[in-house]
């Protein structure tokens, strides 16, 4: 009679493919070095990335763990919400379950991370009070502060001298600007998420742009010593977009070069004509000497209210929106926006079309 094969001579991946076959969810394999080893069917289709484009590259560049602690590096299973992003760029919340893969001594080769795809549509209905709540949450702190300090003035205004008056009014003009910047941000998202963002998309030339918003940033941070250096190719081509969405993100990219960068002296803003996907394109790369950013939070800040746990962002205003706006509106305009860091630089990289875009519109679907 002949011998039946037992489960270990199939191959790791056939076994893996069989698993993935039978459920609606997602797999994703990688190694120690982070390099993407196995990418299911399924999260071909939810991403968009074909298996060619996917495997070796880094897993921290395809999903962001919103949680600190970071990818699981102990033998069980951990569960948490990731945010995974698709080609086109779209941020999918997802519930995902991690753990490691051993060899045959025990050993850690890499991990296995299971997508729970089945529960999206919970997922968004969760993810959408979990942004109702954070935003109720990120009004009230500005809120409370403005009704405490106006309550001081009123009930004991006359007892407090000028120096203390001053101050308490500074807080409240001080928090009310903030809550402004928070409610323009969330419209901002608004109009994007629900595609009411009106876009004029026309050729533009962005040395100008890039002038006035290096000078409008200066005057912001009067405090900081930053030169902003703008070295631009001669004869770059204009730029096909939206120049008032331009002017958005390369604002807050370089509002972010000074103010994640306090002691430094320099801000780089290099702009090139470059390749990319076989067609030329603008590269604005914006480089700070500051505090950087972890390699496994290159992801994360992209996504919905991340500010990064950092002695300097605690003191530091913002909304954690800023470059998920830039991000989603660098995807609008048709282009890209990614961040490299290491020791002490950070380098955001723009990419932005040259020509008219003549493809279908598929963000948002
Ligand atoms: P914020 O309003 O907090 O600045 P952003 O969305 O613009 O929000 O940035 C998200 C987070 O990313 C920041 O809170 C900060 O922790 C981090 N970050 C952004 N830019 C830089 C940078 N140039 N260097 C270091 N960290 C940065």
């Amino acid at each position: 009679m002949q011998k039946q094969k037992n489960l270990s001579n199939h191959s790791d991946k056939q076994i893996l493919e069989s698993v993935a076959r039978s459920t609606q969810n997602g797999f994703v394999a990688y190694n120690n070095n982070y390099e993407i080893t196995y990418f299911s069917k399924k999260m071909q289709e939810v991403t968009g990335w074909s298996e060619e484009e996917i495997l070796g590259q880094d897993v921290r560049e395809l999903y962001a763990v919103k949680s600190s602690s970071g990818l699981a590096n102990n033998k069980e299973v951990e569960s948490q919400i990731a945010i995974l992003f698709t080609k086109v760029g779209k941020q999918i919340s997802l519930e995902t379950k991690i753990t490691s893969i051993l060899n045959d001594d025990n050993k850690q080769e890499g991990f296995l991370v299971f997508f729970v795809i089945e529960d999206y549509k919970k997922n968004l209905d969760q993810a959408q009070s979990e942004f109702v709540s954070t935003v109720s949450h990120e009004l009230r702190t500005p809120i409370t502060s403005i009704k405490g300090f106006a309550s001081t003035l009123l009930g004991q205004g006359d007892r407090l001298d000028i120096e203390k008056r001053k101050k308490y009014t500074k807080i409240i003009k001080e928090q009310a600007e903030r809550l402004s910047r928070l409610v323009e941000d969330l419209l901002s998202v608004s109009r994007m998420e629900n595609k009411k963002m009106q876009l004029t998309m026309h050729p533009v030339r962005i040395e100008p742009i890039l002038e006035t918003i290096a000078e409008v940033v200066k005057s912001k941070h009067e405090k900081a010593k930053h030169k902003i250096n703008i070295n631009c190719d001669s004869n770059l081509p204009e730029v096909w977009v939206d120049s008032d969405r331009l002017e958005q993100i390369l604002t807050n990219l370089i509002d972010n070069a000074v103010k994640y960068s306090p002691g430094a002296e320099k801000v780089d803003v290099v702009v090139r004509t470059t390749l990319r996907n076989d067609e030329e394109m603008l590269r604005v790369n914006i480089t700070d000497y500051g505090i950087g950013i972890k390699k496994e939070d290159l992801r994360k800040i992209f996504t919905k209210f991340s500010r990064l746990d950092s002695p300097l962002t605690r003191v530091t205003e913002g909304t954690g929106l800023g470059l998920y706006i830039s991000f989603s509106l660098a995807k609008l305009l048709h282009g890209d926006l990614n961040a490299k860091s290491e020791a002490g630089k950070t380098t955001f990289s723009l990419y932005l079309p040259t020509k008219e875009y003549s493809g279908d519109e598929t963000w948002w679907d």
